[in-house]
């Protein structure tokens, strides 16, 4: 049998993606290398507790729900907003509030900084011209859309599509210096932390927006049940799910996709196949060179760099052991000193921010009674560990004592703000780079997707079609911003790519 469509991982957008397919009449064949659905937004279980291996929370719920409702999921979920507190040497403040709020919040903070309605008002204009660009900007559409926004385009449209391309190219830190003198500042409002701003005007107004006007949310049903509720959908419309199977070559012809090959050498032909595996994966180890017809293609995909890994340890704690006055919000992100205190070392966590997250407190049913779930969260080069990889999910000798040793630096740096943490564990679990690599299948392990640095962003926003006739990628690498933060941008491009197969259909069937 011909597939109309084989979708390679069933992440977030290679599920949407999917159900969306089928319910329109698609023979639908979804192939996923893991032993579960989901890909990262996905819960795993230690000891009683549920942990989370991705997203702990998302951004624009109107858009989630909105994808839902587009495939027949129609059932009420609460949803729960997530804040965001910072916690430095200089600096302790919650900053996902209203903006005006946190303006005047920071007013207080730093009298002498008279930029800072200017910057707030500069930015509000970025917002407002960014807020919905997936509704009318064609860059961030595909298909049919895509034809009709380019057909709606006027000269209001064109001035605003121009003022977007110059907030990509223009470092958010030249407006920060421009306003702003205090580094502590700049670093706040640059990055949400204590880093040095680093990325576009663009990325900064959207995680702004998805900050404080939009919010981050956590779903009643959970990330896991959303999927849970995806997939129900696409096996009701006949769309076939296979686990634990990876797929190991995308089969082309002539310039055109014929179908996959698995690991074990089944062949599965289709019409389209979408990638739901990052572009480095797809076209670096699922495509033959000789396959891809341009050979730039393929150059930039290996040279853009993705955002880095990270090292995160899960914790099963007993909550009474555990002094919380200093944590105010779901999420905390902390840095115990601003410089290195001798030379640099990698290996602490005193001079570098990391997240903390409890996690129980978005979904106190994943957790035993009485018990509590805290996650910590720290950047980390890939490269740092990967002389421990000897191949797929095995590791050198040393590993786990290293990857303990990091997460009991990591432990004893949050105790420093979380005193009686340590003597509250029950349970304990530690991913590092590796674990994202061979468990997430993300490239190097990588979080966020491209990079955001300005030097490195791409002139495309999505990046759905591909030099490959009926070759699609979906996912949250298949967008070069994340301007719905990670898992709405992961529905809108699996959304996105049905509409391209759908288009084509409905112009045969014509
Ligand atoms: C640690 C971490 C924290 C995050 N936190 C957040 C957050 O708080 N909020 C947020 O919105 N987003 C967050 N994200 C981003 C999050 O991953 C996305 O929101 C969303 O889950 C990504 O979905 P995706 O469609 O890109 O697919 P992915 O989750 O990347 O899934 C891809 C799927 O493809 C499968 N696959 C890959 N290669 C093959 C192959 N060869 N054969 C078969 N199957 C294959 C994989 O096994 C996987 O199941 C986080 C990500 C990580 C890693």
């Amino acid at each position: 049998m011909i597939y109309d469509a084989i979708i390679i991982g069933a992440g977030t957008g290679g599920m949407i993606c999917a159900a969306k397919l089928a319910l329109n009449g698609n023979r639908v064949l979804l192939i996923e290398k893991a032993n579960h659905i989901g890909g990262t937004s996905y819960v795993f279980k230690r000891g009683g507790y549920a942990f989370p291996m991705g997203p702990l929370s998302y951004s624009f719920p109107q858009r989630v729900r909105d994808f839902l409702e587009e495939i027949g999921i129609k059932k009420e979920m609460g949803l729960k907003r997530n804040h965001f507190q910072l916690i430095t040497p200089f600096l302790d403040i919650i900053y996902s509030q209203q903006f005006e709020s946190l303006e005047s919040e920071l007013q207080k903070a730093f009298p002498e900084e008279k930029g800072i309605p200017v910057f707030f008002a500069e930015l509000k204009k970025i917002i407002a011209d960014i807020d919905d660009l997936y509704l009318w900007h064609p860059s961030y559409m595909g298909g049919g859309s895509k034809k009709r926004a380019l057909a709606r385009m006027d000269a209001a449209i064109l001035k605003k599509m121009q003022r977007i391309e110059k907030y990509a190219r223009i470092p958010s830190g030249r407006i920060l210096e421009k306003y702003l003198k205090d580094p502590v500042l700049k670093n706040l409002l640059g990055s949400q932390g204590s880093e040095m701003p680093a990325m576009s005007l663009l990325n900064l107004a959207i995680m702004w927006n998805v900050m404080c006007f939009k919010g981050i949310w956590f779903p009643s049903w959970g990330i896991h049940g959303i999927h849970d509720a995806i997939k129900d959908v696409a096996l009701k419309h006949g769309a076939e799910i296979m686990l634990n199977t990876p797929v190991k070559e995308i089969c082309i012809e002539n310039g055109s996709v014929k179908g996959v090959r698995t690991a074990i050498g089944e062949v599965y032909e289709s019409n389209w196949v979408i990638s739901n595996a990052d572009y480095k994966k797809t076209f670096m180890e699922l495509i033959h060179p000789q396959d891809i017809p341009e050979e730039r293609f393929l150059s930039r995909i290996k040279a853009v760099p993705y955002t880095q890994s990270e090292i995160c340890v899960y914790l099963g704690i007993d909550p009474k052991k555990v002094d919380w006055h200093r944590m105010k919000s779901t999420h905390l992100f902390y840095r115990k000193r601003l410089e290195p205190k001798e030379k640099t070392d990698f290996e602490s966590f005193d001079d570098r921010e990391f997240e903390i997250c409890l996690w129980s407190d978005n979904a106190p049913g994943l957790v035993p009674p009485e018990k509590a779930a805290l996650i910590l969260r720290a950047g980390f080069e890939y490269t740092h560990f990967a002389h421990f990889r000897k191949g797929e999910k095995v590791r050198v000798s040393g590993y786990k004592e290293y990857k303990l040793q990091m997460a009991d630096k990591l432990i004893k740096t949050a105790e420093s703000i979380l005193p009686g943490l340590r003597s509250a564990i029950d349970i304990m679990e530690v991913a590092t780079p590796l674990t994202y690599r061979d468990w997430g299948q993300r490239y190097d392990g990588s979080i966020a997707g491209w990079t955001w640095l300005v030097k490195d962003s791409q002139e495309e926003r999505l990046l759905l079609e591909t030099p490959i006739e009926n070759l699609l990628m979906v996912g949250m690498y298949a967008a070069s911003e994340l301007f719905l933060g990670g898992f709405a941008t992961a529905m809108h491009t699996g959304s996105l790519a049905s509409d391209i197969v759908l288009a084509q259909s409905d112009s045969r069937s014509r």
